[in-house]
């Protein structure tokens, strides 16, 4: 699958998607020193339209704040240089990718001074992962502590922790990777937060504090309550409750909400779910989300740009 599109945008500049490779003494090349989003745009009746932008965008600056980056434009110029970096391409859909990272200059851990780059990419990704229900394995690797980085930042270091966890290859028994946090409770996928379902209808997600706090997971959230009245608990979960649950699913903007099938524990025990039928929780939200992001929905229209 070739997910290339004809420009990137950088600096204020459409650079040729070939045209825009970094020196090798970039800063962030040497220590991950750089910050990211993952936005998703849509094909809609009218032209398409990008999902929460305003709250990615949000999260981008709040990383960049983390990381002591001296920004010299404003949010409402990196919205526009987004939304023209969408229509430049001339794709219906896609991934979105602004990253703001440290340039060459500097070559010491501490930064301040080194040039500032920001770009944004689009690219195609129709489907990041199965839209049947998947298969989930609780990984050795714990998630990071919060004592130790800022959990609610997408900075690029956070994520050797996500890319250690989806090497635990298991002959390709598994699709996807569940993440428990350093005290053993259920923290989030490597990309990704979860949800579980009781078999009443009571719908459980881990607290914040060891985990990303998703746009996804922050809209789903807000849909179970305004669409279908129900109040999401979240606490903190211990892996040996999910045989509780009768269903679990993953939200991310990459793959929307994926349905679970299985997580099989870290003693190998497995605990089947019905998050895949036709009538579960699980497909009515994501029916409801897909409808939203498409802009289908009255109510939800302001989300999308
Ligand atoms: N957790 C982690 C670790 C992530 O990287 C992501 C984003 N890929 C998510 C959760 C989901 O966040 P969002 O819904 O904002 O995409």
């Amino acid at each position: 699958m070739d997910i290339k599109t004809p420009y990137i945008w950088k600096n204020w500049e459409f650079l040729e998607w070939d045209n825009t490779l970094e020196h090798n003494l970039t800063h962030t090349l040497h220590y991950g020193w750089w910050v990211f989003e993952g936005i998703r745009f849509y094909d809609t009746e009218k032209w398409p339209k990008v999902f929460r932008l305003d709250t990615h965008i949000d999260r981008l600056l709040y990383s960049a704040k983390v990381m002591w980056m001296d920004l010299d434009y404003s949010r409402a110029e990196l919205i526009q240089a987004t939304i023209d970096t969408v229509a430049k391409n001339g794709e219906k859909s896609g991934y979105i990718r602004p990253i703001i990272f440290y340039w060459y200059g500097k070559m010491w851990l501490y930064p301040k001074g080194a040039t500032i780059d920001t770009a944004i990419s689009v690219w195609k990704w129709w489907r990041y992962i199965s839209d049947d229900a998947i298969t989930v394995k609780v990984s050795k690797t714990r998630r990071i502590h919060p004592a130790t980085t800022d959990m609610a930042a997408k900075i690029c270091g956070n994520y050797a922790n996500s890319i250690l966890v989806s090497l635990e290859v298991h002959n390709g028994w598994f699709q996807e990777w569940l993440l428990l946090d350093t005290e053993g409770f259920i923290a989030e996928g490597p990309g990704e937060n979860i949800f579980l379902v009781t078999a009443d209808n009571q719908v459980f997600t881990p607290e914040l504090g060891t985990i990303l706090p998703g746009i996804t997971r922050a809209t789903i959230i807000e849909l179970l309550k305004k669409e279908l009245w129900i109040d999401v608990i979240e606490t903190k979960i211990m892996p040996s409750e999910l045989s509780s649950f009768k269903e679990a699913f993953f939200t991310w903007t990459a793959a929307e909400v994926t349905a679970i099938w299985s997580i099989t524990q870290e003693n190998w025990e497995k605990v089947l779910f019905s998050s895949g039928d036709e009538n579960s929780l699980t497909n009515k939200i994501k029916k409801i989300y897909l409808d939203v992001v498409s802009w289908k929905n009255e109510k939800y229209k302001n989300w999308l740009y």
